[in-house]
């Protein structure tokens, strides 16, 4: 699944993460060692290879003004 974190002040997207899916609820979860693994990669964000960044357009929507 795709998700999102703010580092730094900035929307960082993190795209194809491995999730587990409750076949209850349908709620999607992390297991502890993606989790772990998510955390390492958003702490060295600035120095991942070229390979694995890139950019998006991201739209802000301001609740109180709609
Ligand atoms: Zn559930």
């Amino acid at each position: 699944m795709d998700t999102s974190f703010v580092v730094k002040g900035e929307i960082t997207l993190l795209k194809n993460v491995p999730a587990e899916v409750c076949s209850r609820c349908g709620e999607k979860t992390f297991s502890a060692q993606v989790a772990s693994r998510i955390e390492r990669i958003l702490r060295k964000r600035d120095a991942l290879p070229a390979a694995a960044l890139g950019r998006v357009e991201v739209t802000a929507v301001d609740y109180s003004k709609v």
